[in-house]
């Protein structure tokens, strides 16, 4: 059975993405951070459907959780086939009141955590010459946001570390790609507004924001071997934004 390690799977996208995958029969690590009990609900909710799945706690900003929690889920579901760097930050403001702490929490979960997280699986991946590893960035990551200064530098910076590490692992027989996700209707979504949100969709083409699960069926035909040639790319799911 193949299995799916999902950082950040409590809720929004990566607990659609834990959906997706265990549809598709993969067994399923739930990473969560504070959200313990809807972790836990949607991992009943998963095998009471004849699925295979399991909560880990870990804050992904933490190079011993993060490599405590890909020793426990092999242990426990078997080698890790997928690995989803999801787990994920914002935050808003303007740039001159963006504060020391802010800026390099946001480092350490988006970007250290994707670094501590795929270090963490990469060595069994590539005595087994084989693994996909899929990265979140975001359409601020390409195009830049106002007064989302420190979010776009650490989802442009997810860009740069896909692309080298594809180079880097591709002739171990391990893919690398990058989900570019725009608008997206989550709880990260919600310091928006409603009035925000809707101008978002207005500017979209296709005049809408996204699901959760659209992004999730992404994440499962990348990680899929219909993508077996796709390495070290940014697929963006924005709805013609940018
Ligand atoms: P969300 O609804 O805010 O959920 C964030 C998830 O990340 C939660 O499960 C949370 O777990 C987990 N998390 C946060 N910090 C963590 C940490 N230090 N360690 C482990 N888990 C942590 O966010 P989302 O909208 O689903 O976003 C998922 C990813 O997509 C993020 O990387 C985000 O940047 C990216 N993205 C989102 C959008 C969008 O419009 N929503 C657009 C582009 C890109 P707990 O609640 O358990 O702490």
């Amino acid at each position: 059975m193949k299995t799916a390690l999902i950082t950040g799977a409590s809720r929004g996208i990566g607990a659609a993405m834990a959906r997706a995958f265990a549809e598709a029969g993969y067994a399923v690590a739930l990473n969560y951070r504070q959200s313990e009990e809807k972790a836990r609900r949607l991992a009943e909710e998963l095998t009471r459907q004849g699925g295979v799945a399991a909560c880990y706690r870990a804050d992904v900003a933490d190079p011993h959780q993060a490599e405590e929690m890909v020793r426990r889920c092999e242990e426990e579901l078997g080698q890790i086939t997928v690995l989803i760097n999801n787990a994920g930050i914002s935050a808003d403001g303007l740039f001159t009141d963006l504060t020391d702490e802010v800026w390099h929490r946001l480092w350490e979960v988006n970007v250290s955590g994707t670094l501590y997280c795929s270090r963490a699986v990469l060595p069994a991946m590539i005595r087994r010459g084989s693994g996909v590893i899929l990265t979140l960035s975001s359409m601020w990551g390409q195009v830049g946001a106002s007064c989302e200064v420190a979010y776009s530098a650490t989802k442009a910076a997810v860009i740069g570390f896909t692309r080298a590490l594809a180079q880097e692992v591709g002739p171990a027989g391990i893919r690398v790609n990058c989900l570019a996700p725009g608008v997206i209707d989550t709880d990260m979504n919600q310091v928006y507004g409603k009035e925000a949100l809707d101008a978002l969709a207005q500017e979209t083409p296709l005049q809408r924001i996204g699901r959760p699960e659209e992004v999730a069926q992404l994440a499962l035909w990348l990680a899929s071997e219909k993508a077996g040639f796709i390495t070290g790319q940014v697929i963006g799911i924005n709805g013609g934004f940018c």
